[in-house]
């Protein structure tokens, strides 16, 4: 006799990013659907972990980290957001910001509470709530009083706040849409927050790539939300690495702690040369984060660009290395089927905005990603204009 297998997660399929990487990949298409850069990481940090795989950096790291790192990412956080936070007890490196993100939402969420998320949400965050026994509620991001678009709509926010709120989960910069935090947004959303039970995650992967002079406005910023929240990130976006899968997640002392009972059981350590490698990094080359939004808004500009007088839509994106492009004037075919058509036609690969969103999609928009050498972009952009 066989066990009966209930499935923990009979709603989900495999995720919307293997789908079409695997489907690029099958037909040779240019792959501008899962987020990936097409150039390596900086050499100076290749040879720093080089020289820590090879001068003995290779057995089990500290649980939270190696300090040197947690000690540089704490410099590099008072020196952006100008929070000082304490390497020892509100830092823990962790398994790409997916682990972070993970390990948070079982420290906190319990069966019956609520979370928030805003749609289009990145899709590990639902999965990780249901795992816990939590129950996801979707509020839609929308135009603001900004004008922008994907802005949060303070009103549908309160509107969902209940007593069972746990935890509301935000992610500015804004995969998929680009869209960033306005200028008094963490003060609503600290007032907002202020008299209930709710807990923030900030799912900040892309600080440090922000445009046209604009900033990363922090949740660690705001004194009064950080001492509720749990803030990740990615090294794997910051140095062209995404397959390196390191992160971090900065909480304050009493949240960390329970951060780190989950995810010295999910994980345990991170690779230590790795660490060790960006701990020396970091600190010999600060500027390299700095400059980052230059180097991606080079190339933001030369993907919209390419697309000047032909039938797409674009907003030039405001953060991220992500474009949303509207194509309602060449096809009304559904997101989700015109991506998959699209890499089998002409080769080239998106991803479909619809599956970021839980309510039924009218959308005409595919989101690419333009982390990748201007020729590839070029060859791309030609492909789709012969559509
Ligand atoms: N975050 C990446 C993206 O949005 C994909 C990550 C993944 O493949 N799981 O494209």
């Amino acid at each position: 006799m066989r066990p009966t297998l209930t499935s923990k997660l009979p709603d989900v399929s495999t995720t919307i990013f293997t789908v079409m990487s695997q489907l690029a990949t099958e037909c040779g298409a240019i792959n501008l659907s899962q987020g990936f850069p097409s150039f390596d990481p900086p050499e100076a940090l290749t040879d720093r972990i080089s020289y820590h795989l090879t001068h003995g950096a290779n057995q089990y790291s500290p649980m939270p980290g190696v300090p040197g790192l947690r000690q540089a990412i704490a410099r590099k956080t008072q020196r952006t957001q100008h929070r000082i936070v304490d390497p020892d007890d509100e830092i823990t490196v962790c398994t790409g910001a997916t682990e972070g993100l993970f390990s948070s939402i079982q420290a906190i969420v319990r069966p019956g509470d609520e979370v928030i998320v805003f749609d289009p949400a990145y899709d590990s965050y639902e999965p990780a709530v249901t795992l816990a026994g939590g129950v996801t509620r979707h509020v839609p991001l929308a135009i603001g009083a900004n004008g922008h678009d994907f802005e949060i709509d303070w009103q549908q926010l309160r509107d969902n706040l209940t007593t069972k709120t746990r935890l509301v989960i935000v992610n500015f910069p804004h995969n998929p849409t680009g869209a960033i935090f306005a200028n008094d947004d963490l003060d609503r959303l600290a007032e907002l927050l202020r008299n209930t039970d709710a807990y923030l995650l900030s799912d900040e992967v892309y600080e440090h790539i922000v445009f046209d002079g604009e900033h990363h406005r922090s949740v660690l910023s705001n004194e009064e939300l950080w001492r509720r929240s749990f803030v990740v990130s990615s090294f794997g976006k910051t140095f062209h690495a995404t397959g390196w899968k390191i992160g971090y997640c900065i909480a304050p002392r009493e949240l960390t702690a329970e951060f780190r009972k989950v995810h010295q059981f999910t994980t345990f350590s991170v690779s230590t040369p790795m660490q060790h490698g960006l701990a020396d990094y970091l600190e010999s080359n600060p500027a390299f984060c700095e400059q980052l939004s230059d180097f991606y808004q080079q190339k933001r500009d030369h993907f919209c660009t390419l697309f000047e007088g032909s039938r797409f839509r674009l907003q030039p994106s405001r953060s991220t290395f992500f474009q949303i492009v509207d194509y309602g004037d060449v096809s009304d075919a559904l997101d989700v089927d015109l991506a998959k058509q699209w890499t089998r036609q002409i080769g080239v690969a998106s991803i479909p905005m619809s599956v970021f969103c839980e309510r039924p999609f009218t959308g005409t928009r595919l989101r690419f990603c333009f982390a990748k050498d201007d020729a590839t972009l070029t060859e791309a952009v030609e492909r789709l204009r012969t559509l």
